[in-house]
């Protein structure tokens, strides 16, 4: 999904308007803000932009990793502190759980859309 580099943006609007799915607004502060509810991830806003300020999905995998391994980090070590510790082991095993089904949700996803496409990749 598309991201705006909000430090790179100069509010000039041309993604606003290329968007075919009305999908991108200017900010009071003039920087381009995405609704992903809206989005079509057709790429547009990628090659429009002049300064290069729309973000790809692979460039926040390791923010998002970092971000995620936080988050289970501090969630289970407060249940250790009140639980003890093999209470902290479960409940990782359960944020574990948590992204395996991710991934198999992300796969069949994945399965459905290539079928979309008649299989192609
Ligand atoms: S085209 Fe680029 S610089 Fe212009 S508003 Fe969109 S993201 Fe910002
Ligand atoms: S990827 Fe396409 S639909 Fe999504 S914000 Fe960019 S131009 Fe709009």
């Amino acid at each position: 999904m598309p991201w705006i580099k909000e430090n790179d943006c100069t509010g000039c609007g041309v993604c606003v308007r290329k968007c075919p799915a009305e999908a991108i607004v200017l900010t009071s502060a003039r920087k381009a803000k995405i609704d992903m509810l809206k989005c079509a991830r057709c790429g547009v806003c990628h090659e429009v932009c002049p300064r290069h300020a729309v973000g790809h999905d692979s460039e926040l995998v390791p923010s998002l990793v970092s971000a995620n391994i936080a988050d289970a980090e501090k969630k289970t070590a407060l249940c250790g502190e009140r639980l003890g510790a093999p209470e902290r082991e479960n409940s990782l095993d359960r944020f574990i759980k948590h992204y395996r089904r991710e991934i198999a949700v992300a796969e069949k996803t994945i399965e459905g859309l290539m079928k979309l496409k008649g299989g192609k990749a």
